[in-house]
């Protein structure tokens, strides 16, 4: 598949290519360019051209294109699901409501079209200021492998209606659902220049995008290492940065929560996309006059879990998406039983055989009575992977749910309102849940605290990030 630059298919060289697996299979299912530095250079310039006749447009006509292209993409989504499974893994019912999200989405910031007042300040005989609220320029965005499709409309969303220019950098495992969308909005009839999407490994295209000096705002989703380099590149000329990185969500059950509901939300939580969520259930904190009851019911609903290539029927999980991600998980489980901090209850191996040979599948995995400084507590394990500590109330759950380095979300599974209040005002992170989790409808803001990132996506607040003050002082 062609990158997009300003609205034209961009060739590149022959022997620079970028392959695209599925991870079901292991098969090589297309390949995008390699793109680089002038590619990158190519994309942001052509965004600074456009950037003029875009903010000129009205918010509501901007609004009315984002609303069309979710039109088209649920026009299309069946074909877009199918792509994000054979390129991600995750079972097709997932990809398309994550296909679907994204045009939700897009939908939402259609609707907002116009909120983003400025106001009015009056000085009595020294005169009035209006102050407005004006998009930023060419913007970036660098987004990651395992939402890329909801992740791309948080970024896309609020940075077009608010009159900005994009470039993406999509991963480069899953940059063909993204291209697809892309092109939809172009068929919405985008203007060229205006969405840029520049396919190319991190290290190079990623960090040209990040230190170019055109880029007014830069908005990164991925891992914490890296959000630290390009917190160096983008700091470097003061381009204003959101950074959403990543968790290690604490899920606490307590002794009176409705216990069926908790453990559906456990497997949900932790599960859902094989594990591969920011904000999954990576740490469960279950009450000990409970412990027993919730870790019976919880292994049975793992057991019964069919793992397979997420475009048969039935599946409830997918592979990893790749052969490092599975390396990972691997290696987070073997240490645990190595080093002895927990009991393997489920799970604990690679699926092989017919169907598994090729792919990068591993079984859902529980693991019990986890030592509370064990290794698999402090890392982000970034698969389908459950450690259990057992607690004997809220106030070491909370004690210890706030050891980890991350704050991004957490969940707490009980009727008592003076737990929530708690748990709610004690625990690190940027949102909490009560008796549910992974939620993040359009209007939610969502962004964490401590290494989770810095800054908020999503809910009408997001256009702030893309846009800024601009005073008119009239001395009458
Ligand atoms: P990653 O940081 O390796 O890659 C993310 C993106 O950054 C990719 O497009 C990649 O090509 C690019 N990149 C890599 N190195 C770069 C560099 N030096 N300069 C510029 N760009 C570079 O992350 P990943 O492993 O693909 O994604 C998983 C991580 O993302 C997890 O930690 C997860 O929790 C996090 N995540 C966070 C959120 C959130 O909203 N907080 C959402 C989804 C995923």
């Amino acid at each position: 598949m062609d990158m997009l630059i300003n609205g034209a298919a961009a060739q590149a060289a022959e022997n620079s290519w970028i392959d695209v697996t599925n991870p079901a299979t292991g098969e090589v299912i297309d390949r995008v360019p390699d793109g680089s530095r002038e590619e990158i250079n190519a994309a942001v310039e052509a965004a600074d051209a456009a950037f003029a006749g875009w903010s000129e447009t009205t918010m509501r006509e901007r609004g009315l294109l984002l609303y069309r292209a979710a039109g088209l993409i649920r026009r299309d989504y069946k074909d877009l699901g199918r792509l994000l499974t054979n390129e991600q893994g995750k079972p097709l019912r997932e990809a398309t409501d994550e296909v679907r999200g994204c045009a939700n989405i897009l939908e939402y910031y259609a609707a907002i079209a116009g909120q983003p007042a400025g106001e009015s300040v009056s000085l009595g005989k020294a005169g009035d200021c209006l102050v407005n609220r004006v998009p930023l320029g060419v913007c970036g965005a660098i987004i990651p492998w395992n939402m890329p499709v909801i992740i791309m409309g948080w970024k896309v969303g609020p940075a077009l209606l608010a009159g900005n220019t994009l470039v993406l950098k999509p991963a480069s495992a899953t940059p063909l659902t993204n291209l697809k969308i892309a092109a939809l909005l172009q068929e919405a009839g985008l203007p060229a220049g205006v969405l840029n999407v520049v396919t190319g490994p991190g290290e190079t295209a990623g960090a040209a995008l990040a230190g170019h000096t055109l880029v007014k705002k830069l908005s990164f989703t991925g891992n914490y290492v890296t959000g630290k380099k390009i917190r160096e590149l983008a700091g470097s000329h003061l381009s204003s940065l959101t950074l959403e990185l990543g968790g290690s969500d604490p899920m606490i059950v307590m002794a009176d929560a409705d216990i069926d509901k908790a453990v559906e939300g456990a497997v949900r939580g932790r599960f859902y996309n094989a594990g591969q969520i920011c904000t999954a259930v990576k740490r469960l904190f279950l009450h000990e006059k409970i412990a027993g009851e919730f870790m019976q019911k919880l292994t049975v609903k793992l057991e019964g879990m069919k793992v397979g290539n997420g475009l048969l029927p039935h599946i409830d999980m997918g592979p990893l998406n790749s052969s490092e991600q599975l390396a990972r998980t691997v290696s987070a489980v073997e240490t645990t039983k190595e080093r002895e901090e927990g009991t393997v209850r489920s799970g604990g191996c690679r699926l092989a055989g017919p169907g598994f040979d090729t792919g990068f599948f591993y079984s859902p995995t529980l693991i019990a009575d986890v030592a509370p400084d064990a290794a698999i507590l402090q890392d982000e394990v970034f698969g389908p992977v459950l450690p259990v500590v057992t607690v004997p109330d809220l106030a070491s759950a909370i004690r210890e749910a706030n050891r980890s380095k991350y704050g991004l979300g957490a969940s707490v599974w009980t009727k008592d309102l003076g737990t929530v209040k708690q748990v709610y005002r004690d625990i690190h992170a940027g949102i909490v849940w009560v008796n549910r989790h992974l939620t993040v409808p359009p209007e939610v803001p969502f962004g964490g605290t401590e290494e989770s990132g810095v800054g908020r996506e999503n809910g009408y607040k997001a256009l702030d990030s893309y846009t800024q003050s601009k005073t008119l002082y009239l001395g009458w």
